[in-house]
């Protein structure tokens, strides 16, 4: 595992991230799985991430994370969608 070790930069994770977080907004069906799968355990650890081997099973855990963020976005979305702006006439033509 050396050589790939500190490739990737910050930026290039937050990149990353937000194409992680747009992606489970336009999948609402996934991020709810992933919400349901991705809970803590008994111990504290993340039920559905893969083994201990990398040591970095806590919870919450990565996946977890992205997908609380989409949440919140999705929430956003979601609240600008309800109020119908009365500004805006509608498109009748
Ligand atoms: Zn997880």
């Amino acid at each position: 595992m050396v050589g790939h070790a500190g490739a990737v930069s910050t930026q290039e994770l937050l990149a990353e991230i937000d194409a992680a977080v747009a992606f489970l907004v336009g999948q609402p069906g996934l991020l709810d799985v992933v919400l349901a799968e991705h809970v803590a355990d008994a111990g504290g650890m993340c039920a559905a991430c893969p083994g201990p081997q990398s040591g970095r099973r806590r919870w919450p855990c990565t996946v977890r994370l992205i997908a609380a963020r989409a949440v919140r976005v999705r929430a956003a979305a979601h609240d600008r969608a309800d109020r119908p702006t009365s500004a805006e006439p509608e498109n009748a033509s």
